[in-house]
């Protein structure tokens, strides 16, 4: 930013340029005031020469006459064949005593050499106001003198303001761009000697014809320079657009909220200055020749120029004038043009159909409207998005942002990234370093909000209606309360918002922190982060009332399954209990009966009733265990245990109890002993409830393997069955209370799902786990893992 930096030029050289020019435009004035014309009966006639020198036109005659003083005598030649003589002698009369005096001009003039001295003297070290002064006081010199053509009138010195005009004009322009040019990004300067060398070169060759025309004289020179004006307008349009154009894209690029205010100043300036003259006056005149309005009157508008781009430049260093420009105003402006428009297309109907009768008028000026009318609606909604994006830019990102927070917001489903999107929607749109959400009533703090910012904020009462600020960080206090400075300090914020009451939402604190431009806040910011924090209130409501449903939904869902469960528990346990009695039964029934005499038989039929009873008493085991388990009240009694005789007790125990063909269960356990600290009742229990699922999950006749090891690190018992196995979603549900899988009823419809949970229970209290590896259809093993050394398990207490 180089054109912001300041300057340590000394002031009295361009003050005395200045003083100059303002002094010659004033001298120009008085000169003007002395201006020659002829007298008025004369110009309804075809005048050809004067003073003997053929002339061509209005402009051969303003230079004879330039050369003249009210007073001097002329001879006036007209064309031949007019009502009266050829040629007339008369004297030159003054040219302001029938016209008014060009006054709005030297009143403009007046308010930039004003502009620019004010703006020098009060921003003396600013880069910027240096381009205004000058800009202010070449466009002040170039409006008063007004290009009204001084003449010798015999003194050289009267050349003074002519010359002025000649270079000042183009250089205007040039200094618009230049200023245009300081608020965006910095130009290459390599390129500035021939930006300069236009205007200047336009300025030199202008005043060279000028001083030639009235020095010579001659009137070629006059012509030429006459010529040379219409590329001086080219010239004028064309930067003048350019620099329009340069705002416009610095508005939209510059970081700089206060840049930007300015800038739309400018932009208002000369819409509403030039708008006026181009639309009223100098657009009809090109397109008919004909001005709307005369441009002594357009011109007035042209005050507007000076006076808003002043007002602009100064207001936030100096005069802090606060002009905010509405939404409204712009649209006025554009209605404003839109009549011009009107205006012109009925102009040129008119021009279309010159024989156009009273009733064809107004039909030319109802086509006009209607043309109108189509012209714009299409184009409606784009200009209008067009000026928002230009002057409203700001209100514009954030009615986008909140549109799209908005849209966003209903389709998250958790309060925490709801929380997450707004943070970024209000730190990213508002620029703020730093923004926190404080929630009451368990949802906590989030954000860049620390325990200490949230401690300071706890005394602010949830349920204000005015946002709480520091008086040093918002630009306009309306509607806030500046209160709480300390709290806010205290917690690194600027502005604190209550978060607004919705259905279901809970009360809270939305936080934002200082922009990270050091700007402070402006009203439309303070709108903005109240109006999403609004959205995400009732957004916040929403998603408490869901969460709501949800728990409300799977509550009743878990009611409905433990009913399920009940009734299925019931049916499971007769069915367990009819089973071992039926058999029990009938086993007696046969050994009562007298009819097995072989001993070894007899033998083998009590052994299935103890197998069965054995069975029958595990099942009740089971069943009472998990009443304790759930009630807390199971005890286990650790002691210094020899797994294998456990083992080996149980193995015997199961192989009695099976009848011919049911599966073979082998014991694979080392010789000596492996000592834990275990209950060896429950290592029983657990090691039956494995080997009774997997005898009851196998084919008849396939093998079970029952496996010790005793390593380093811990005690490994093994159940190893070629079963049905397990899916993998199951392994872990199994050991749930009555989780029963699906190809296991089929398979056994015996059991109620009680052993694993009990299994689980008891590895649970030896400090050890309960793990299964399977496949489905190939087997599993359970394996039962008693950690810390057996030796170790042993001798510790
Ligand atoms: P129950 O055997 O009485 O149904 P458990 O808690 O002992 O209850 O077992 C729970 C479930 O785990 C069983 O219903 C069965 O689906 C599955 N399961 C247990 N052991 C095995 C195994 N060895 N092979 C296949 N599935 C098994």
């Amino acid at each position: 930013m180089k054109d912001r930096a300041s300057t340590d030029r000394p002031l009295a050289a361009p003050l005395l340029a200045g003083a100059a020019m303002a002094a010659i435009a004033v001298f120009g004035l008085v000169k003007l005031a002395a201006r020659a014309d002829l007298p008025p009966q004369h110009l309804a006639r075809t005048i050809v020469a004067l003073d003997g020198a053929a002339v061509r036109g209005p402009s051969d005659i303003r230079f004879v006459l330039s050369r003249k003083a009210i007073g001097d005598p002329v001879e006036i030649r007209f064309a031949p064949g007019g009502p009266g003589p050829d040629v007339v002698n008369d004297v030159v009369v003054p040219f302001y005593a029938r016209r008014s005096f060009p006054l709005p001009l030297v009143l403009l003039g007046g308010v930039s050499f004003l502009a620019g001295f004010a703006v020098l003297l009060f921003r003396p070290r600013d880069r910027r106001a240096r381009i205004f002064y000058w800009l202010s006081v070449c466009f002040g010199a170039t409006v008063v003198i007004g290009g009204g053509t001084y003449g010798l009138q015999g003194r050289t010195v009267h050349l003074l303001p002519g010359l002025l005009f000649n270079i000042a004009y183009p250089l205007t322009l040039a200094f618009l761009v230049r200023f245009a040019w300081s608020y965006g990004p910095s130009r290459p300067s390599r390129r500035l000697a021939l930006f300069w060398a236009v205007p200047a070169g336009l300025g030199v060759a202008m005043a060279s014809l000028f001083l030639a025309a009235e020095l010579l004289p001659s009137l070629e020179a006059y012509r030429l320079r006459e010529v040379l004006k219409h590329g001086l307008r080219i010239y004028v349009v064309a930067m003048g657009v350019y620099a329009l154009a340069e705002f416009g894209r610095a508005l939209k690029t510059t970081p700089s909220e206060e840049d930007r205010v300015e800038i739309r100043g400018y932009l208002v300036a000369l819409a509403l200055g030039l708008g006026p003259f181009l639309a009223f006056n100098q657009l009809p005149l090109a397109l008919s020749g004909r001005p709307l309005l005369p441009e002594e009157f357009s011109l007035v508008f042209f005050l507007m120029v000076p006076i808003f781009m002043t007002m602009a430049i100064l207001q936030f260093r100096l005069l802090r004038v606060n002009i905010v420009f509405h939404r409204g105003h712009v649209y006025a402006i554009l209605t404003f043009f839109t009549l011009g428009l009107f205006l012109l297309l009925v102009e040129g109907l008119k021009l279309a159909f010159p024989r156009a009768t009273a009733t064809g008028n107004v039909v030319l000026t109802m086509a006009a409207a209607v043309l109108i009318a189509v012209l714009l609606s299409p184009g409606r909604r784009r200009i209008q998005d067009a000026v928002d994006q230009l002057f409203f830019r700001q209100a514009y990102d954030y009615r986008r942002a909140l549109q799209a927070f908005k849209a966003a917001a209903p389709s998250v489903v958790e309060a925490g990234r709801l929380a997450d999107l707004f943070a970024k929607t209000l730190a990213g749109t508002l620029r703020v370093s730093r923004t926190g959400l404080l929630l009451d009533g368990g949802e906590g703090r989030t954000g860049e909000l620390d325990e200490r910012a949230a401690a300071a904020l706890a005394g602010l009462p949830r349920d204000a209606v005015r946002p709480w600020a520091r008086a040093a960080a918002v630009r306009d206090a309306r509607d806030l309360d500046l209160s709480r400075d300390e709290a806010l300090a205290a917690a690194g914020a600027d502005l604190v918002l209550p978060l607004p009451p919705a259905a279901g939402a809970p009360s809270g604190l939305v936080v934002v922190g200082p922009k990270s431009s050091g700007h402070r806040l402006t009203g439309e910011d303070i709108d903005f982060a109240a109006a999403l924090a609004g959205e995400l209130a009732v957004n916040l409501g929403r998603i408490r009332i869901q969460e709501e449903m949800i728990y409300e939904k799977a509550s009743r869902e878990k009611t409905e399954e433990l009913v399920r469960l009940k009734t299925e528990f019931i049916a499971s346990v007769s069915h367990e209990l009819r089973t071992p009695m039926t058999s029990l039964r009938g086993l007696s029934d046969l050994l009562r009966s007298g009819k097995v005499d072989d001993p070894a038989k007899r033998e083998r039929l009590l052994g299935l009733m103890a197998g069965e009873c054995g069975r029958l008493g595990r099942f009740l085991t089971n069943v009472l265990d998990y009443g304790r388990i759930e009630a807390g009240a199971r005890a286990y009694d650790l002691r210094p245990t020899d797994l294998a005789v456990v083992v080996r007790e149980v193995v015997d125990l199961v192989r009695e109890s099976q009848a011919e063909g049911e599966a073979r269960v082998r014991l694979d356990a080392p010789a000596g002993p492996v000592m834990v600290r275990a209950d060896a009742d429950a290592v029983r229990q657990a090691l039956l409830n494995l080997i009774d699922n997997a005898l009851k999950y196998s084919p008849d006749g396939a093998d079970v393997v029952v496996r010790l090891a005793a390593g380093p690190e811990a005690a490994t018992l093994a159940v190893e069955d070629r079963g049905i196995g397990l899916e993998p979603g199951d392994r872990e549900r199994i050991f749930e209370p009555f989780v029963r899988c699906e190809g296991a009823a089929a398979r056994a419809p015996s059991g109620v799902g009680l052993g694993l949970r009990i299994v689980r229970h008891i590895m649970d209290a030896h400090g050890g786990r309960a793990e299964v590896e399977s496949e489905p259809g190939r087997g599993s093993v359970f394996r039962l893992v008693f950690s810390g050394g057996p030796a170790e398990r042993a001798t510790s207490r």
